[in-house]
């Protein structure tokens, strides 16, 4: 064994050996600063130091062994070799700074170990180089085991002092360092002087040699340098620290104390490592819960967690350097907000991964409000796009803002063919080249630009609307917005303008024929009178009225009806030529007027309406139709519109009296008549009142016996200044104006109570008019007049005519039903003068027929009504009705009857319609 400290002890100058270590501390201790120092913004990188580092403890190395070689002084030395000398130097300098390089570059176990091998290595061969540059007069013969422990010394303690130096960033751990350092280099120092022992020898002459005394110098110099390196280095790296301590807690102080977003920094793992009061505040963790616990997950929703969602972000922020997202995330307390959160992958100067800084916001009012915007924006464009209207909104600037579906759909185009942005003068040339299918000038294009601007102005701005044709109308909307835009309402008004066409056609016009109706047709007729009056000119009108027609709708129906009125009208208008017009302005009335200055064109134009209604005119059904015409002329017969129409309306009523006259003009006389009859409905509506009806009585008699079975009640008016007045004229006129149903409650009433004053045996008979049977209580009346008289039900017979079936069949069947139930007898009168009569015949069991007596009158010249008597009588028989013969005025029409069978006849040969008969009556039963 050897014994290094008696080596120390016995062969060194202890003051040098302690200069030496100082030296050596020193420099070790500037290693371990350098090695240490951390890369920052505007410092040189981490390995520059490290190679300051190694140039320190090279340097220092140096000079502590040649310090040492000159404390150990055995006397002999001479001198040192220089080129050994400086090459130890070299060696050292090398392998420390390539080592210590290679160390920080690379910070592992075997980085280490290797770094320590070449740094011991190096010191071992900078030591046995500057010893083989000794130079004096012995021999050295060297112990090969001191030498490989003097090796082993210097690597073994630098295993652990460069850990510490790299790894570690404590003081204790510092000194420790620099300690083994040292360690290393005076294990090696003084177990390599042990291995060597001197023989004496003689010295090879003429070397060149450094002499210890300036081998002093010069590692006096280079031990001042090296300490003053050190200073410096010590100082420059107090300053840096200094100020990165401060930059440090200032950055580390704001980070911390931002509170309204959470930043956190996350190891390589995804554990938190570290985070702020923003963070503490938006979780509800405390640090420590948190703090080197948790990873990133924890504050993901299960969901997320499952789709690996912490995993992944992590991933993308490795691969890419930035991860941002947004999603739900969790609290302490289990609620969930909605984050906005970056992640960014934090590395180290040489690239490597050191962890991840997280900031994340919270965003749940945000969302809030941008889910409420989303939704609001929604509903808005459902609207806009349910809305019946085209919509376009406009910037100040002209430039279309939005607009919805709808408005491409009105002009036709095609959804993609326009954009936000757009000008409107683009936007209107689009729109009416779609519409109208041909390109738009440029002066079309902004003379409708300015209407649309025009319809701004103004506190009340009409729309817009432009009829392109009967395909597409439309009506534009403007409004100006405060913000100087505009928005436009589309609408398409093409149905609108067809309806209000149709109406506007419909109220001026007939809807069965077309013809324009009254209101038009007086309008036009006003101006025509006008204008004839100013150029001495006429008009002239035709009024016309289809004979007939009520029979026509009661009998063919009333679509027949509508034939013949399409086809009259069809006629007329087919007849008409300039300055004439036709019209209907009733149910079977029309009216033509015509313009004209000659005789000869009244002429022509009365033929030609004339014609209209001939059968052979093509236009008219089948079935024969007559119109009668009235014909009056202005200025001639009237001078105003409603004369003229009146006028020719009294004509047209003198033309249907007229059996022959087809047409009527117009005579002064003839509103005469009109006001005559006028003048007769007024009286007749007090004849009740003022007692100027009395009831007469014709008898009926069987023509066997000659016997009276009953009496027809029949009216009688003596007008007070026009004396007697047919019921043939009056009945009529009061069932035109209403009068009828007192009247005729006025006569039965007065029969029954004349009946009842005769003999039992003797029946009264009522005419009943068909207008009265329209009286639904009448069988009510009936009955309580009956009851009244006491005249019993079997003794009054009505007589009704085949008119009572005309208006309403089914109605007057069900009074007359009624009216039979009370044990009331109904006769059929006026037998054969209808259109209809068998067919009536049928329709209810009537008491009696009454041939109208028209046929007996005919019936001595005419082999045609005697005929007809006889097919009545045998009708009679064989439906087993009892048939009575009106007229009968001579003894040949009375044997006729008798021959042919007849039993009951009535007339001025029988007996006089009487007032009061009841003498006479009691006079026929006792006779
Ligand atoms: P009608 O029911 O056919 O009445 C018979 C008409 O023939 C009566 O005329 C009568 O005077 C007349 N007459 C009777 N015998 C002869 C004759 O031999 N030769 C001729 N040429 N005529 C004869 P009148 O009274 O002028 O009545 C005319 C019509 O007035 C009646 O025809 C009837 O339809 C209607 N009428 C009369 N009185 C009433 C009444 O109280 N109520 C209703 N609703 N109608 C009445
Ligand atoms: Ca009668
Ligand atoms: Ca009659």
């Amino acid at each position: 064994m050897f014994d290094i400290f008696a080596c120390l002890r016995d062969d060194h100058d202890l003051r040098l050996v302690v200069l030496a270590a100082i030296i050596c501390l020193l420099s070790t201790s500037t290693a371990v600063l350098m090695v240490r120092q951390t890369p920052r913004h505007g410092i040189a990188p981490l390995h520059k130091w490290a190679a300051l580092g190694g140039i320190a403890t090279g340097f220092g190395i140096w000079s502590t062994h040649f310090i040492a070689m000159l404390g150990y002084d055995p006397g002999v030395v001479i001198g040192y070799r220089p080129v050994l000398t400086l090459g130890s130097l070299a060696i050292v300098l090398a392998t420390t700074t390539g080592a210590f390089t290679f160390l920080v570059r690379r910070q592992s176990v075997a980085a280490t170990t290797v770094a320590a091998v070449v740094t011991g290595s190096g010191f071992a061969v900078m030591h046995y180089a500057g010893m083989a540059a000794l130079e004096m007069p012995a021999r050295i013969i060297w112990d090969w085991r001191y030498v490989a422990a003097s090796v082993a010394l210097a690597i073994a303690p630098l295993i652990p002092a460069l850990h510490l130096a790299a790894g570690r960033r404590d003081r204790l751990s510092g000194v420790t360092s620099a300690i083994l350092l040292a360690g290393s280099v005076i294990g090696l120092h003084f177990t390599g002087v042990a291995a060597i022992s001197l023989v004496p020898e003689r010295m090879p002459e003429g070397l060149l040699l450094l002499s210890p005394q300036t081998m002093a110098g010069v590692v006096t110099a280079v031990s001042l340098a090296l300490l003053a390196l050190c200073i410096a280095s010590w100082w420059l790296y107090r300053q840096t620290a200094a100020v990165i301590i401060v930059s440090e807690r200032q950055f580390s102080a704001l980070v911390m104390g931002i509170t309204d977003c959470a930043i956190y920094m996350l190891d390589s793992n995804g554990r938190v490592a570290n985070w702020n009061m923003g963070a503490q505040r938006l979780t509800g963790f405390g640090a420590d819960e948190v703090v080197g616990r948790l990873d990133l997950s924890r504050f993901y929703t299960d969901e997320e967690r499952a789709g690996d969602g912490p995993k992944r972000a992590l991933a993308h922020a490795k691969a890419s350097g930035k991860y941002t997202g947004e999603g739900w995330r969790l609290r302490k307390d289990g609620s969930r907000f909605w984050a906005h959160v970056t992640i960014e992958r934090v590395a180290d100067e040489e690239g490597r991964l050191i962890g991840y800084a997280k900031i994340t916001r919270d965003m749940t009012q945000f969302k809030d409000n941008q889910d409420q915007m989303n939704e609001a924006r929604r509903h808005l464009d459902a609207a806009l796009e349910h809305m019946h209207q085209g919509l376009c909104l406009f910037d100040a600037d002209e430039r279309l803002i939005l607009h919805n579906s709808r408005f491409a759909q009105i002009w036709k185009l095609p959804p993609d063919s326009f954009l936000p942005g757009m000008s409107m003068t683009e936007l209107a040339r689009i729109s009416l080249e779609a519409r109208t299918g041909t390109e738009v000038s440029e002066e079309r294009l902004a003379a409708a630009c300015d209407m649309l601007r025009q319809t701004l102005v103004g506190d009340n701005p009409s729309p817009l609307i432009h009829e392109f044709n009967e395909n597409f109308a439309i009506s534009i909307s403007s409004r100006s917005l405060p913000d100087g835009g505009l928005v436009c309402t589309h609408e398409d008004i093409t149905e609108r303008c067809r309806s209000e066409a149709q109406i506007a056609y419909l109220a001026h016009h007939d809807g069965l024929t077309g013809l324009p109706n009254r209101s038009k047709f007086t309008r036009w007729l006003d101006r025509e009178i006008e204008n004839a009056g100013l150029r001495n000119r006429r008009v002239a009108l035709v009024a016309i009225d289809i004979d007939r027609f009520k029979e026509i709708n009661d009998i063919h129906g009333h679509g027949a009806g509508d034939d013949v009125l399409r086809s009259f009208a069809l006629s007329l208008t087919d007849a008409l030529e300039d300055e004439e017009c036709a019209a209907r302005i009733g149910g079977d009335e029309f009216v033509v007027a015509k313009i004209f200055d000659s005789q000869a064109q009244l002429d022509d134009f009365v033929a030609r309406i004339e014609g209209c209604s001939s059968p052979r005119h093509g236009h008219m059904p089948l079935f024969q139709v007559a119109a009668s015409l009235g014909i009056a002329v202005y200025p001639a017969d009237a001078q105003s519109r409603d004369a003229l129409l009146n006028n020719a309306d009294l004509a047209m009523y003198r033309a249907k009296a007229s059996p022959t006259e087809q047409i009527c003009f117009y005579q002064s006389g003839m509103d005469e008549h009109a006001r005559y009859r006028r003048q007769l409905a007024n009286d007749l509506r007090q004849a009740i009142d003022r007692s100027e009806f009395h009831v007469a009585y014709q008898p009926q008699k069987l023509l066997q016996s000659d016997k009276i079975v009953s009496y027809e009640a029949l009216l009688r008016w003596t007008h007070p200044r026009l004396g007697s007045i047919s019921p043939d004229e009056f009945i009529p006129l009061a069932e035109e104006t209403g009068e009828i149903f007192r009247i005729g409650e006025w006569v039965l009433r007065q029969a029954c109570a004349e009946a009842a004053q005769w003999d039992e045996e003797i029946g009264i008979a009522v005419n009943l008019s068909s207008v009265q049977l329209m009286q639904p209580d009448l069988p009510e009346t009936i009955a309580s007049i009956l009851l009244e008289m006491r005249l019993p039900p079997r003794r009054l017979e009505l007589e009704i005519t085949e008119t009572a079936f005309i208006t309403d069949k089914v109605r007057a069947l069900h009074i007359l039903r009624r009216i039979k139930n009370l044990g009331i007898r109904i006769a059929m009168d006026d037998f054969g003068t209808g259109y209809s009569s068998l067919d009536t015949l049928h329709s209810f069991p009537f008491d009696k027929i009454k041939i109208d007596k028209s046929f007996l009158l005919g019936a001595e010249q005419s082999g045609q009504a005697r005929a007809i008597i006889r097919a009545i009588l045998g009708l009679g028989r064989s439906l087993d009705i009892p048939v009575l013969a009106e007229g009968v005025e001579t003894e040949g029409q009375l044997q006729l009857l008798r021959d042919e069978g007849c039993e009951e006849a009535q007339g001025y040969l029988l007996g006089m319609p009487l007032i009061a008969p009841r003498g006479q009556a009691c006079a026929a039963i006792l006779g």
